[in-house]
């Protein structure tokens, strides 16, 4: 791979459900040490960029190449290990199992790029390092839902990802959560790894990110500045009939 080649790149993205068309030609690359936010109203195909980025689904056209490779249609476990992981707009942490274990398993799994998980770190320090380490003993099911988004963050990061896909981690978190998560992923990018972040709280958005992506009806409709991104009629007429719709 050349040095300035993208880490991520998606090309003429497709993505069908039956006859309904998710992901409609897109096309976007993401850099190393890149935060790049994906925003849209819902529904725009968000979730299914992820999805089909992390393997969850394959895509129906399109290529997509990570690290100069082709890896379109490769299942999550093979992604994981070869250096892509993501959160999930709603957890599934195991409820049973404590949060230390659950971080544990993913640690298991790791790719062979240790140092990218903060030197390696282990369960505990990851735990610390999102402040969940008061609940490190207790089962997931007892979290609340900000602290099994945060335990998600720390299971994906336990794999040592260079390319993190994160779906709507900010909904639902308390300033001082934010805060911490903001600086979390700016820590991460500053590492080295790439970020994918979509997200709808736009503060947290222009706080983190350089660039964003906007997405309707599985297009890209604008690519930019988030401030360049509210003075285009586009993007603004999408916005408000989402609004209009809640
Ligand atoms: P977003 O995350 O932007 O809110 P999604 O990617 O979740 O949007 O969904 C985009 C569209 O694709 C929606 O109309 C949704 O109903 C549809 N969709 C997503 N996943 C599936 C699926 N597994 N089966 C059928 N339709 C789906
Ligand atoms: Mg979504």
């Amino acid at each position: 791979m050349s040095p300035d080649a993208p880490l991520l790149s998606v090309n003429g993205l497709v993505k069908n459900f039956g006859g309904f068309r998710a992901l409609d030609v897109l096309s976007f690359a993401v850099g190393r040490g890149e935060i790049l936010g994906l925003v849209g109203p819902n529904g725009s195909g968000k979730t299914t960029c992820i999805n089909v980025i992390s393997g969850l689904y394959r895509p129906d056209a399109g290529a997509i190449r990570f690290e100069g490779r082709p890896i379109g249609g490769l299942p999550s476990h093979r992604l994981v290990h070869a250096g892509i992981n993501r959160t999930f707009q709603i957890p599934r942490p195991f409820l049973t199992l404590t949060v230390r274990e659950n971080v544990e398993i993913a640690l298991v799994g790791k790719t062979a790029h240790r140092d990218a998980v903060e030197g390696g770190a282990d369960a505990d320090a990851l735990l610390a390092s999102l402040d969940l380490a008061d609940f490190a003993d207790q089962p997931a099911g007892q979290l609340n839902s900000a602290h099994q988004k945060m335990l998600d963050l720390a299971r994906a990061m336990a794999t040592g990802p260079r390319l993190l896909l994160v779906d709507e981690l900010a909904a639902g978190l308390n300033p001082a959560e934010l805060e911490r998560v903001a600086v979390k992923l700016k820590e991460l990018a500053r590492s080295g790894i790439a970020l994918l972040v979509v997200e709808h709280l736009m503060g947290f958005i222009d706080q983190i990110t350089d660039r964003i992506i906007v997405m309707n009806a599985g297009k890209e409709i604008f690519e930019g500045r988030l401030a360049e991104a509210f003075r285009n009629a586009q993007v603004v007429e999408v916005f408000l009939g989402d609004e209009h719709a809640a």
